[in-house]
């Protein structure tokens, strides 16, 4: 066991499978207690059970982060059972196809509603344990389609986008209580998420293409950078996108 996240209570919001799996195994290897949070019941269990099987520390609660009694229920239950929380990982996201004209009224908002409202609930009712505990990290996965537009995918741009503003006024507003907000901006990552578009070998060609360092990314690229602004490590950054993208949005 390693120690960047000694001592510190970490949520991990869509933690059942991909990068937020990978984020949990990673936080509870540096020390952290870890909150697995999903509303995938199954997968979050796992990921709870890797991390106890590992011998680190970490309860599974059942969350919609995108409805407001859960998202409070899952700060509660970090402090009832870890005595406080010190981290917040919003990762929990979907996608859904179309542009503004194909996508559903219905579509919009269920990414709206888990990507960026969803993100918002969970620090709302963090930031008042994090400033009991004497400050603390929110990292938010955003996406580099929050940097830049992917065709035919206009809500989940839209939250992306969305997310990244969020992040830049939380970090603002909550300087004074020792609260740090930033952003990871992945790029491709082969989780489940991607599974499908990947399974498509015209696709796959070009995604590699534009991966200018000649690999798609995996879920640990991600956790690694979000274990950076989860630690100390990061005390002097606030406000601020890392983007992880293989240089996709260099060019
Ligand atoms: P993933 O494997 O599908 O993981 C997302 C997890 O979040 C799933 O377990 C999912 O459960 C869960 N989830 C969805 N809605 C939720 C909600 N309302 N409440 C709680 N949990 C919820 O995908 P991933 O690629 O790891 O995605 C993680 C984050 O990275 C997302 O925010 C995504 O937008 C972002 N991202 C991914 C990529 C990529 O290329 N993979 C690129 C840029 C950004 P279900 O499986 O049951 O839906």
């Amino acid at each position: 066991m390693a120690n960047r996240l000694k001592g510190k209570v970490a949520i991990v919001t869509g933690a059942g499978s991909g990068i937020g799996r990978a984020a949990a195994i990673l936080f509870a290897k540096e020390g952290a207690k870890v909150v697995v949070a999903d509303y995938d019941e199954k997968g979050g269990r796992e990921t709870a059970a890797m991390i106890s099987r590992a011998k680190g520390k970490a309860i599974f609660v059942k969350a919609d982060v995108s409805s407001s009694s859960d998202a409070k229920k899952l700060v509660a239950a970090a402090v009832k059972n870890f005595g406080k929380l010190n981290i917040l990982y919003n990762n929990a996201g979907i996608v859904r196809w179309g542009n503004a004209v194909e996508c559903t009224e219905e579509d919009w908002n269920r990414v709206i509603d888990i990507n960026m409202k969803g993100a918002w609930l969970c620090s709302k009712y963090a930031i008042p344990e994090m400033t009991k505990a004497g400050g603390g990290s929110i990292i938010n996965t955003a996406s580099i389609a929050g940097c830049v537009a992917f065709a035919k995918i206009a809500a989940y741009c839209a939250s992306k986008g969305g997310l990244i503003e969020l992040t830049k006024s939380m970090a603002l507003d909550f300087a004074q209580n020792k609260i740090r907000v930033n952003a990871i901006c992945p790029g491709v990552i082969k989780t489940g998420m991607t599974k499908g578009i990947l399974n498509d070998k015209k696709t796959l060609q070009g995604m590699l293409k534009a991966t200018v360092i000649g690999r798609l990314g995996e879920p640990e690229d991600i956790a690694y950078a979000a274990l950076y602004l989860a630690s100390d490590e990061s005390s002097f950054v606030t406000g601020t996108t890392i983007v992880a993208d293989g240089g996709w949005t260099v060019q």
